[in-house]
């Protein structure tokens, strides 16, 4: 890496403590090969790719002030997995020790921290800073990334920020009066006591139903604004009995076919998502007998019944959610909000619902993603401009306009069924071929061509036509304009086999530039 000394003594020696013990020489350093944007799952699991295969010249730009990304600010009370541990986990670092069928957000968390430094992550991870822009500069073949410590450049900038980074807070009118509490369930206020207060949840998501749970017996009266009712199946969460823990460590390979089975399960849930719809009648028939078993109250259980098709918005799983609801003490509103007072809100039937505390389970910036505001690609045009009609990328990873720059979790990536994790490794596989072609090449610059690029999404637009996602419902898969930009329409082993090898031939890729050999002669 380059260096330019532009921080005082003590400013390093403070960087070298937050990196981890990496020499504050290093810790200088302004300019990498490559720099990833991230530490959670996508960012982290990355960097350890290209520290396997031989690459130390990276750094990682990380807001927060440890790694873990979604993983680590969701730490709502009941924040846990709905893919089972043993498919969420990097298939290069098995853990034997998980607890539970499900894991807790304290587990994945500890998890991550724990691969960041066995695998020698730390040291490259520059945490408090966050990007404010990122732009391509034409002149060098570099990216010039904006930090709120600073300014870097990198040869390639790698986008591993994730869609549910930024918590989405809808504007409801008069919410700005507000007197008492207010949080996202993304950044939960632990310094403020629920018990006994009369608390309002905004939102029936995987977020909401998991909160629910946990504070309905704290506090006195839980009044949850419910605009669409989820489909929930049961979960089925239990303890990883100690010997097979012990049996995991001892022979590694049975977890290896633990782990395969899980993954054979999950994938037959792509049929019905993607190619059969009608196959979701018998999940249903399963959603609506633990609904039926949970809920003996009908009012309730008609509130509480979903009238799209299942899998249309992301398929729930809980155990505890309908007991929960269930109590006196909460009441289910399915009136929208029309306003919010000082210490109340008003409900579209008139009614008002005395608060003492609101917490918006209401989501992400999924399809709307702040970053795509602050990178710029060639002749200036933003990522939002790019996408003006609807994110896409070729194969989720890179963009047209946007040269040297790969997204991890991009457009398309997304999955109805299955770990999220299955998707970000194929993408490692698919990047480092990618560097590895290019540094073979010598390469400087490449750049997917916007003629694969349509003819990709293309396609998967045409795939997506006859999914499940498409039947009607409202939800975060969709963008503005209706367009599901947010889900891969098929088998994550599609996926994978698509980016086994990175393809030069839909891209223009530019040689190196090569110094004359002689000086002119005047
Ligand atoms: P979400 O699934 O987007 O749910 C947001 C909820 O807020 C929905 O019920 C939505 O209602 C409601 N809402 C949004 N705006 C509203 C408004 N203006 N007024 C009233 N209600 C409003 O968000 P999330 O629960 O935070 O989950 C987001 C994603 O995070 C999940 O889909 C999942 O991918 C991930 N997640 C995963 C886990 C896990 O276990 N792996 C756990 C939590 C979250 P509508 O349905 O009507 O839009």
């Amino acid at each position: 890496m380059s260096q330019t000394s532009t921080t005082s003594a003590a400013e390093r020696a403070t960087q070298h403590a937050a990196n981890g013990g990496m020499s504050p020489h290093d810790a200088d350093a302004r300019h990498a090969h490559i720099i990833i944007v991230g530490t959670g799952f996508a960012g982290l699991g990355m960097a350890i790719k290209l520290k396997q295969q031989g690459s130390n010249d990276f750094l990682l730009l990380e807001r927060g002030d440890d790694v873990g990304g979604t993983w680590r600010d969701n730490t709502y009370p009941g924040c846990a997995c709905d893919v089972p541990s043993q498919l969420y986990s990097f298939s290069f670092a098995l853990n034997p020790g998980w607890s539970r069928t499900y894991s807790s957000q304290r587990e994945i968390w500890a998890y991550l921290r724990d691969c960041a430094a066995r695998y020698g992550i730390l040291p490259h991870i520059r945490s408090q800073h966050a990007v404010r822009a990122a732009a391509w500069d034409d002149a060098t073949n570099r990216w010039r990334i904006t930090t709120n410590q600073g300014d870097y450049t990198a040869d390639i900038l790698i986008l591993g920020q994730g869609p549910l980074s930024e918590p989405a807070k809808p504007a409801i009118p008069g919410i700005e009066n507000f007197a008492g509490t207010l949080f996202h369930s993304a950044q939960w206020d632990h310094a403020h006591d629920l018990h006994g207060e009369r608390v309002a949840v905004i939102g029936t998501g995987a977020s909401a139903i998991q909160i629910v749970p946990q504070i309905q017996p704290q506090v006195s009266q839980l009044l949850l604004l419910q605009r669409t009712p989820p489909w929930i199946v049961p979960r089925l969460d239990r303890a990883v009995p100690a010997w097979r823990q012990r049996m995991y460590r001892a022979v590694p390979l049975t977890q290896r076919l633990t782990r395969t089975l899980v993954y054979w399960q999950r994938e037959l849930g792509a049929l019905g998502l993607v190619y059969r719809p009608k196959l979701m009648q018998s999940a249903a028939r399963i959603a609506q007998r633990h609904l039926a078993a949970q809920v003996p109250n009908a009012d309730l259980r008609a509130k509480l019944t979903p009238h799209y098709t299942m899998g249309c918005k992301r398929i729930l799983v809980s155990d505890d959610f309908y007991p929960a609801v269930s109590q006196p003490n909460v009441t289910v509103e399915t009136a929208g909000i029309r306003e919010v007072r000082p210490h109340s809100i008003i409900t579209s039937d008139g009614r008002e619902h005395a608060v003492d505390t609101i917490i918006y389970a209401t989501g992400f910036h999924v399809t709307d993603m702040p970053i795509a505001q602050a990178v710029r690609g060639r002749r200036g045009a933003t990522l939002a401009d790019a996408w003006q009609s609807g994110s896409q990328a070729y194969l989720g990873t890179t963009v047209a306009g946007f040269p040297n720059m790969f997204l991890l979790v991009g457009p398309n990536t997304g999955l109805g069924h299955t770990s999220m994790v299955l998707m970000m490794e194929a993408q490692f596989a698919y990047i480092t071929d990618a560097l590895r072609t290019l540094a073979q090449r010598g390469v400087q610059t490449v750049e997917i061509t916007p003629a694969a690029q349509q003819a990709y999404n293309e396609e998967i637009q045409r795939k997506l036509q006859g999914t499940v996602w498409l039947s009607g419902c409202a939800s975060w898969y969709l963008d503005a304009k209706g367009r599901n930009t947010t889900l891969w329409p098929g088998f994550t082993w599609e996926f994978r086999r698509r980016t086994r090898h990175f393809d030069p031939a839909h891209y223009t890729l530019q040689p190196q530039r090569v110094a004359p050999a002689v000086a002119a002669t005047p």
